[in-house]
């Protein structure tokens, strides 16, 4: 799962990055509103943290802009806790869901579990496929209901299949949405890490379709 953070505060912006990194999601990052605008509207995000108050662009005028270009991924708005106005322009703009600030950053990290996983359509914090459960909350995969061991690229690779079950994912899609923007796109290690997760667990989750992709 890849993650824009769009907040000019460079303390604040290093520690959400560090709490999403340690969490296994992969961060990009900008510190104003015309950069974060380029970057949400070029790269593929499955969420984005968007701070409402930022240089060069503000960040309702950012989320206007990527809505009207048909930009729909789910983003998680700051906003200042004593501005009720900043709240409902970030939802009328198109928000998905807001944090006030000051906040705990599990409070945030928790939102956007929740609008990841309805945006992929699953309700519940808990997604199965066959005998294979993945604990969105905990980050954590069972195996017939054994704990299952995972490196973080494995561990990405299988959640966002597991996201997507059902649905045949491209290997551009997922290097676009389990690598940072600097990643040699070029390379084999989705194949590499399909091949280890296959070996390790469970062979049949992971299903090649050819010519197009995987499938969970
Ligand atoms: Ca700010």
């Amino acid at each position: 799962m890849r993650i824009l953070v769009v907040e000019d505060d460079e303390n604040l912006n290093r520690q959400l990055v560090h709490m999403l990194e340690e969490s296994g999601y992969v961060v990009d990052k900008a510190f104003d509103g015309e950069e974060g605008h380029f970057l949400g509207d070029t790269e593929p995000y499955d969420a984005v943290i968007l701070d409402i108050g930022l240089p060069e662009m503000d960040g309702v005028t950012v989320l206007e802009n990527w809505r009207r270009d048909g930009r729909n991924m789910p983003v998680l708005m700051l906003t200042a806790r004593d501005r009720w106005s900043d709240k409902v322009a970030g939802i009328d703009a198109g928000a998905d869901d807001y944090v006030a600030k000051p906040f705990h950053t599990e409070e945030v990290l928790a939102r956007l579990r929740a609008l990841i996983r309805r945006a992929a359509g699953h309700a519940s914090s808990e997604i199965v496929v066959g005998e294979v459960s993945l604990d969105t909350k905990q980050s954590r995969v069972t195996y017939k209901d054994q704990p299952v061991k995972l490196t973080s690229h494995e561990f990405r690779l299988l959640s966002y299949l597991i996201h997507h079950k059902g649905e045949v994912v491209s290997r551009t899609e997922l290097i676009e949405h389990l690598y940072d923007q600097d990643f040699d796109k070029d390379s084999n290690t989705i194949e590499v890490f399909v091949g280890r997760l296959r070996k390790k667990l469970f062979p049949e989750i992971i299903e090649t379709v050819r010519g197009l992709g995987y499938r969970a």
